[in-house]
């Protein structure tokens, strides 16, 4: 995608959401979170002038270097975190970030906590959850989910989602399906689905999907995870 082509390809997107979401048969919303990580702010600036406010990064030192300035031109950004937070970096997300939809382990959820209290800003967090079990993966076991839920909101976290990556070798459609079952269990909304597959996440009740590719175009490979 060329920047040229990013706006058309934003508003792509916003239709194909739009169908999916009628085909599901869903009056309610779907927020689109544009993931813009590996992409330059001059890359990332047409889908800004085109009206998108929810942005994912992956890393807390690449976000760092990016948004402080274009939120000064886009001051209503939304800034989502969607990658793994270590506890040293707890500050620096919790003073850029919205939203950090990968708390993932009780540690961090510590480490997000006491950052939140020496910066005086507390984001929202949502619980990732390993939801194909994969080894490499970050996130609770499903079975693990509602206790760090439970553990996070003790420790003072506002949780408002559960976030989830399925396999990338297997069909999403059971694994959406599968943390739409324990979400609604705890009465709360998913982020699942991304480029190849938020159709298929929007038909499965996803609340955000999470965008980059087909929006924003290829990602140079060794910086895709
Ligand atoms: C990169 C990434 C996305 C977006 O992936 P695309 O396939 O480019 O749409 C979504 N969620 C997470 C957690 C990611 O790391």
């Amino acid at each position: 995608m060329s920047e040229a082509g990013v706006a058309q390809a934003l508003s792509v997107v916003q239709r194909s959401i739009a169908d999916a979401m009628k085909a599901a048969g869903r009056t309610d919303m779907v927020d689109l979170v544009a993931v813009t990580k590996t992409f330059e702010a001059a890359h990332v600036r047409p889908a800004l002038e085109a009206g998108q406010r929810i942005v994912g990064e992956n890393r807390v030192q690449e976000a760092k270097g990016k948004w402080p300035a274009l939120r000064e031109a886009f001051p209503d950004i939304e800034l989502h975190l969607l990658g793994p937070l270590q506890s040293n970096k707890a500050k620096d997300a919790v003073a850029l970030f919205d939203v950090i939809e990968s708390v993932d382990r009780e540690k961090i959820a510590e480490a997000i906590a006491k950052a939140a209290d020496a910066v005086g800003r507390m984001p929202r967090c949502l619980i990732q959850v390993n939801i194909g079990r994969e080894p490499q993966k970050a996130g609770a076991a499903p079975e693990d989910a509602a206790a760090l839920v439970e553990r996070a909101r003790a420790l003072g976290l506002p949780v408002i989602g559960l976030m989830a990556i399925p396999p990338a070798d297997e069909p999403p459609g059971p694994h959406f399906a599968a943390l739409k079952t324990i979400a609604d269990g705890l009465g709360l909304p998913t982020s699942m689905g991304m480029s190849g597959d938020y159709r298929e996440a929007i038909a499965h009740g996803a609340r955000w999907v999470r965008v980059g590719s087909a929006i924003f175009g290829a990602r140079p490979p060794i910086a895709a995870g």
